[in-house]
């Protein structure tokens, strides 16, 4: 029998969350993988990570490779109840590993968004969210013009803002009442959270769908704490001079299995389910 050269393997990182089920999806897989000569286990620059657990462990995986995006495929087995970024069970463990053996390096993109915040002391972060970033003042109104490509669009007052991905679009966004956006349709979407809206202060009270290549920026105009998120993670910043959200050059790839269920399915099979017809 010939031996496979380390670099014609395919590396394949195995991520799962804390739960008993995923924790028993990972062990299957690793010592089925560990022993195929055609893969080999690591998480370093890994060709293929295997999420297991549902769309916040997919999530997670996201932003532990996201300067790998080039290179990295995922693909997510889901242990729970609703999955979004997850094309298999976990009693489909087999027919995963059979797709994997058969691999052609076939993927399937969507286009992810870039952050840039800036301090009032000039500091700079830069993150990519794959659902959606938000801004919010939580100790009072939040007051902050927002900009789109240069167009100074109006002053918002409320809560916060919401700037989501056509993936993320189903999630934080369609709570907020935003419209769900095809993944293949290259656009953000900005929503309102719970804005002011009265005889004195006044935003446009729908979502707007921004192209590719426009920009949103927001520029707080009252000093204090924001909290920022970017999909599972929070942050607080004192005094935020700006945040720049734009559609990032790169995008998030996952294996193209027979499996990856299309993206209408996937919103009627979360939401709607089965009806009588
Ligand atoms: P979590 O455990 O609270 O999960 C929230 C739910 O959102 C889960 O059911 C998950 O399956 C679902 N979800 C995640 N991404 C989705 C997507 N793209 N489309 C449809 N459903 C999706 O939190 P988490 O797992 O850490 O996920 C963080 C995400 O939760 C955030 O990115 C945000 O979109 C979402 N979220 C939603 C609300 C809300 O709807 N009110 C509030 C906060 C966060």
């Amino acid at each position: 029998m010939t031996q496979m050269n380390f670099t014609d393997k395919t590396k394949v990182a195995i991520i799962a969350n804390g739960k008993y089920q995923s924790k028993r999806v990972a062990a299957k897989l690793f010592a089925v993988l560990r022993d195929d000569d055609a893969f080999y286990l690591t998480k370093k620059n890994p060709d293929i990570v295997i999420t297991i657990g549902g769309d916040g462990m997919l999530l997670s995986a996201f932003h532990m490779y996201d300067k790998y995006l080039d290179s990295v495929r995922f693909v997510g087995v889901h242990t729970g109840h609703l999955g979004f970024y997850t094309d298999y069970r976990d009693f489909e463990v087999d027919e995963l590993l059979n797709i994997l053996r058969s691999d052609k390096g076939e993927k399937i993109a969507y286009p992810i968004l870039k952050v840039t915040t800036t301090l009032e002391d000039g500091r700079q972060f830069t993150s990519k969210a794959l659902n959606e970033a938000t801004i919010k003042r939580i100790e009072k109104t939040m007051v902050a013009d927002v900009v789109i490509n240069k167009v100074q669009f109006e002053r918002f007052r409320g809560d916060g803002i919401s700037v989501s991905t056509p993936t993320g679009s189903t999630a934080y966004n369609k709570s907020l009442g935003g419209a769900i956006l095809h993944p293949t349709i290259e656009a953000l979407q900005l929503t309102e959270i719970s804005s002011l809206n009265n005889r004195v202060f006044r935003t446009i009270g729908s979502s707007i769908i921004i192209p590719k290549k426009d920009k949103i920026e927001i520029i707080p105009k009252r000093q204090g704490t924001y909290f920022l998120s970017v999909d599972n993670k929070t942050y607080t910043h004192r005094n935020v001079a700006k945040i720049e959200y734009e559609i990032d050059k790169k995008k998030i790839n996952f294996v193209a299995t027979p499996s990856h269920t299309s993206f209408w399915a996937r919103v009627k099979d979360a939401f709607i389910g089965e009806f009588d017809s």
